[in-house]
């Protein structure tokens, strides 16, 4: 059995779920995004950011998808802009005892698995996303109950519980080769919770394979259709596709990458013009970076009714100066994790820590062992 989709769940995101404490949906998400603060206001936040930082020996660390100003100050105080895995072993490895994660909630979780010790404040706790809301903790669990045979791997974009039962925790940068070396030892595996990015890794490696059936929905916006109509409009322009949207897409792309390996292409491709499928807020750190180029957006589904993002991920924009300005002075906002749960949660990432330092360096790849059990 090869390239299965299983339809265990079926989510409607406009319903509030009942996750990690969460119930924001994209409607909530939306209403809780704070309004632009006027130029002044805008300095003030920024400057009482600083000032708080040094004072509760805190680090910032900002994911790419959030506000260019919570990305500018990250880089500024001396903390990071980056994904979910480098803000987390950023954090770990930071002296800084108090990490500020401008994200979204698994970002805060798998920045406390990695430092138990540390204080993780986040500006909302309800800033979620729609792979990890899709994927809830015990349907999942009895989904890899139903194929106890399969190396269970999953996206970073999930909850710790879900971390917490499997064998392996990917990105978008390693999962290919993860994946392409269990294959080699004759594994076959149980993905989740991204459709497209499984179904994209299955076409690339050819492993006998079953996704859960999750999706981004700032990604599975965007439209084959009205990108080829944009691509003909700019014909010079490479086109760089993150590998969480739908398959039409990503055959559509000169680039088909992470976060990391769209920024790379951005700077290293001999183009002038790039048309860009990911979360708008890429295109801040591609135009900083890349000041003699264009970056265009990918079209999305904007022109009808059934647009939730517009290629702006709306938990992502729930974080603003004015969350971070708050949980500083106030202590709110701490991620919490069970500490059994957390250490179950670490395995899985340590091994793929592991896997990647190994595979850069040319060691053999080793722990590669099917499975650690569940909780
Ligand atoms: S952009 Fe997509 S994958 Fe990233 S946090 Fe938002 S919903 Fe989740």
């Amino acid at each position: 059995m090869s390239g299965v989709t299983s339809s265990v769940i079926d989510v409607d995101y406009e319903q509030p779920g009942e996750h990690a404490g969460s119930a924001c949906s994209t409607r909530h998400a939306w209403a809780r995004v704070p309004p632009e603060p006027a130029p002044a206001e805008r300095a003030a936040l920024k400057q009482r950011i600083r000032e708080l930082l040094k004072a509760r020996n805190a680090v910032m660390v900002s994911h790419y998808y959030v506000h260019p100003d919570l990305q500018d100050l990250a880089e500024e105080t001396g903390g990071l802009v980056a994904d979910s895995l480098e803000m987390a072993r950023f954090g770990r490895d930071h002296a800084a005892q108090t990490l500020v994660v401008c994200g979204v909630r698994f970002m805060g979780e798998s920045a406390k698995i990695l430092s138990p010790e540390k204080r993780v404040l986040m500006p909302d706790l309800d800033a979620t996303c729609s792979l990890d809301l899709g994927c809830p903790t015990e349907a999942f669990s009895a989904f890899c109950d139903a194929h106890p045979d399969r190396a269970v791997v999953v996206y970073a974009n999930t909850s710790a519980a879900v971390k917490a039962r499997a064998d392996w925790m990917v990105t978008s940068g390693c999962a290919l080769e993860i994946v392409r070396a269990l294959k080699e030892q004759g594994q076959k595996v149980l993905w989740a919770p991204d459709r497209h990015l499984g179904a994209y890794i299955q076409r690339e490696t050819g492993a006998d394979m079953v996704f859960w059936n999750g999706a981004c929905i700032v990604h599975d916006e965007f439209k084959a259709f009205e990108l080829e109509a944009l691509m003909r409009e700019h014909p010079a322009a490479r086109v760089l596709v993150h590998p969480e949207s739908p398959a039409e897409v990503v055959a559509l792309a000169d680039v088909v990458g992470s976060t990391a390996a769209m920024l790379k292409a951005a700077r290293e491709l001999d183009a002038h013009e790039f048309i860009v499928a990911t979360d708008l807020g890429l295109l801040h750190q591609m135009r900083l970076h890349n000041p003699g180029k264009t970056f265009i957006e990918a079209p999305t589904a904007g022109n009808s009714a059934t647009c939730k993002s517009c290629a702006q991920c709306p938990w992502m924009a729930m974080n603003s100066l004015a969350g971070v300005v708050r949980v500083l002075e106030q202590g709110l906002n701490e991620v919490q994790i069970d500490p059994a749960l957390g250490r179950r949660a670490r395995l899985p990432i340590d091994r793929m820590l592991a896997f990647t330092a190994a595979l850069k360096n040319g060691q053999p790849l080793t722990g590669l062992v099917p499975h650690l059990g569940a909780v």
